[in-house]
């Protein structure tokens, strides 16, 4: 394209100019054979007047005579007459009339014409000379005659080389013409083919850049891996279904899907594998919806459908099933045949968003309640459960820097020896005052620490304030108070976690029996294999381990067995103790040679019931709540006021 817009470029001026060149030539030949008829005409009428002039001298005595002055002026208008043909054609002979009369031959013409002239001359001449007498009316005879032999007599000699001339003129005219038409043809056809192959190769580059661009768009929609939409298409497509929703008043349900352990996959067949089993999974949850819905893959292993409108909420009962169906049935990749579930948050416009960005948000926020609540299933999205899930994220976020912040602090509520009231230790309770200054209770941020892995370096943090503390009242000379420190059954997950207890016990020259170990039962955990080390370990290093909340999870009197306990802690939940519950855990404990320790103690009856019961250890409201170390009486006893 660009060669043949440069080729038209170069050749138009050139050609124009050539053009113009030949426009020129055609003017100046159509002037020339102009002339050339006029040349005729001037031929013509030189024998008209040489004519005239020999039949005015046919009878010279009457013409001369003295009495016939009114002849001889006639005989000189005459002889003026023809002079002035020559004249008038020898003006017309230019330069160029002259060399083109050269180039043929034919400048005979001029020749012609000056003798005509001279002829014509002498015989005005002679005419005036007898007039003023000098000369005699026969010699003026004798040369008006000669005059009139030597002009041109013969047509021919004139009309031939005009004639040769005048062809000349109009064969170049011709081939002129001929020439400027073919350069002018070709100039046309040079210029029509120009264009039309400039115009093709701009159809060409048009079609080729809508074509690319087509291919663009698509590329920008579709995800590479899959070939589903991607998520720029989302938003679109959920905003065209509002408007259908909208228009037809029925609901329609964004679904946010999400694989199960899809990085268990990723990690150990590979990502190549990982990657196949997303392509099975884009086709399957395909095949699941309907030809109606719409299906995007979101990122990783996630996938968002948009379904169509419906009347019935069954639907949405009706596609999610088929998805988990379609995801849960097993894939063969390579040698293995690997299974996989997917969890989905269903939020429907328009109860539970306005807008893509907000369907989207409470689908995903749904997605992770299915996923809490133990995958391979759906939920709507409920907004009690949004909110909570949103306070969790933030308090996830606060957590970070809350140690850096110095927002934890501890308290310590007593521990009672209730045969006597004597305050023999004393638990270490968690504080967190967030950076909005509001006090949340450790059975909130526990869990979430837990969650987020954060409960290790929070947990750390407790080890280290509880053993301080417990040192600073050893040195005030409470050697006997033991400190009981809670930890969660993530941080005996650490294998270091025993080696970290015993460097701080060193370092600080604290006796190991002196602390005890708080592990509130979990049953998934307690079972691992390096949480059962953790144990032994700290059992081998002398600290005590008391199984906290005993009796409100699943209660498991293997652990009693197994694992290496001293002290069962009664939960808070089990007093006043008049129940057969809060009997039988402290007969068992004696039974298993294990102390036992009753939290939540709250009025004296109770305290005496336990104290009734041999119930070594209390703690509760009764005798203190948890207080800051500064108003904690390390050597206090308490009364009991009732009788069981
Ligand atoms: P827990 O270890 O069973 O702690 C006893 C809880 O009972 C404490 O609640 C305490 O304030 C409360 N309590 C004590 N006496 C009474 C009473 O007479 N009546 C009633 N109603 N409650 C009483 P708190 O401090 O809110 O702690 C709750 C739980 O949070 C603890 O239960 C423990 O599981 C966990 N926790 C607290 N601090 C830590 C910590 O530093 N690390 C870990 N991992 N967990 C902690
Ligand atoms: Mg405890
Ligand atoms: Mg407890």
């Amino acid at each position: 394209m660009d060669v043949k817009k440069s080729g038209i470029r170069k050749a138009l001026p050139v050609l124009t100019f050539t053009f113009f060149v030949f426009a020129l030539i055609l003017v100046w030949c159509f002037f020339t054979l102009n002339h050339s008829n006029f040349f005729h005409q001037l031929n013509i009428r030189h024998f008209k007047y040489t004519s005239e002039l020999s039949e005015q001298i046919s009878e010279p005595a009457e013409l001369f005579s003295d009495d016939n002055p009114v002849k001889l002026s006639e005989i000189r208008q005459t002889i003026l007459n023809i002079r002035q043909q020559p004249i008038e054609c020898l003006s017309m002979i230019g330069k160029t009339e002259r060399f083109i009369m050269n180039l043929v031959g034919t400048e005979m013409v001029v020749d012609i014409c000056k003798r005509d002239l001279e002829s014509a001359n002498k015989s005005l001449l002679a005419l005036a000379d007898y007039e003023s007498g000098i000369l005699s009316r026969q010699l003026l005879q004798e040369q008006v005659i000669a005059s009139l032999k030597e002009f041109r007599s013969n047509s021919t000699d004139f009309e031939l080389p005009v004639e040769k001339t005048v062809k000349f003129v109009a064969n170049i005219t011709l081939s002129i013409i001929i020439l400027s038409s073919v350069v002018v043809l070709l100039f046309a056809v040079f210029i029509s083919r120009a264009v039309s192959a400039g115009l093709t190769s701009r159809e060409e580059a048009m079609n080729a850049l809508e074509e690319s661009e087509k291919r663009n768009k698509e590329l920008a929609h579709t995800d590479t891996l899959t070939g589903l939409p991607n998520r720029n298409l989302l938003d679109l497509t959920i905003d065209s279904a509002i408007s259908r929703s909208d228009r037809n008043s029925l609901p329609f349900a964004v679904m946010f899907i999400d694989l199960d352990h899809f990085k268990d996959i990723n990690d150990s067949l590979g990502h190549t594998m990982g990657d196949r089993l997303l392509v099975t999974m884009a086709q399957r949850i395909s095949e699941a919806i309907r030809a109606t819905d719409v299906v995007v893959r979101f990122g990783g292993d996630e996938f968002v459908a948009v379904t169509d409108c419906f009347e019935a909420i069954e639907t949405i009962d009706f596609i999610a099933h088929r998805i988990l169906k379609a995801i849960e049935k097993p894939v063969r990749l390579g040698n293995n045949e690997s299974y996989i579930t997917g969890s989905i948050g269903v939020a429907c416009y328009p109860q539970n968003g306005a807008n893509s960005s907000l369907l989207l948000k409470h689908a995903d926020t749904a997605m992770y309640q299915a996923k809490n609540a133990g995958k391979n299933q759906y939920q709507a999205f409920d907004k009690i459960s949004a909110l909570k899930q949103n306070r969790k994220l933030k308090l996830v976020s606060q957590l970070h820097h809350a140690i850096a912040n110095n927002e934890f602090s501890l308290v310590y509520q007593p521990i009672i020896r209730l045969v006597d009231g004597a305050t023999v230790g004393s638990e270490a309770l968690l504080r967190w005052t967030n950076i909005d200054n509001e006090s949340i209770g450790p059975d909130e941020f526990i869990p979430i620490a837990e969650h987020s892995g954060q409960i290790i370096d929070i947990g750390n943090w407790v080890l280290q304030q509880a053993c301080k503390q417990c040192k600073a009242w050893h040195d005030e000379g409470a050697t006997h108070h033991a400190m009981a420190i809670n930890v969660s059954s993530h941080q005996l997950k650490d294998p270091s976690f025993a080696q970290r207890l015993e460097d701080i016990l060193v370092s600080m020259a604290l006796p190991a029996h002196c602390i005890h170990i708080e592990v509130t039962e979990n049953i998934a955990i307690m079972d691992e294999q390096a949480c059962v080390a953790s144990l032994h370990k700290l059992s081998e290093l002398g600290v005590q381990l008391l199984l906290d909340d005993f009796g409100t999870g699943y209660s498991c009197l293997s652990y009693l067995k197994n694992l290496p306990f001293d002290v069962l802690k009664i939960d808070k939940s089990f007093m006043p103790a008049n129940n057969t519950i809060a009997t039988t855990i402290i007969a068992m404990g004696h039974e298993l040679d294990m102390e036992v320790v009753a939290e939540g103690i709250e009025t004296n009856m109770c305290y005496a019931l336990l104290k009734k019961l041999n119930c070594q250890y209390g703690q509760g409201y009764l005798f203190q709540k948890p207080v800051p170390a500064t108003e904690f009486d390390i050597y206090k006893h308490y009364e009991c006021t009732a009788s069981a």
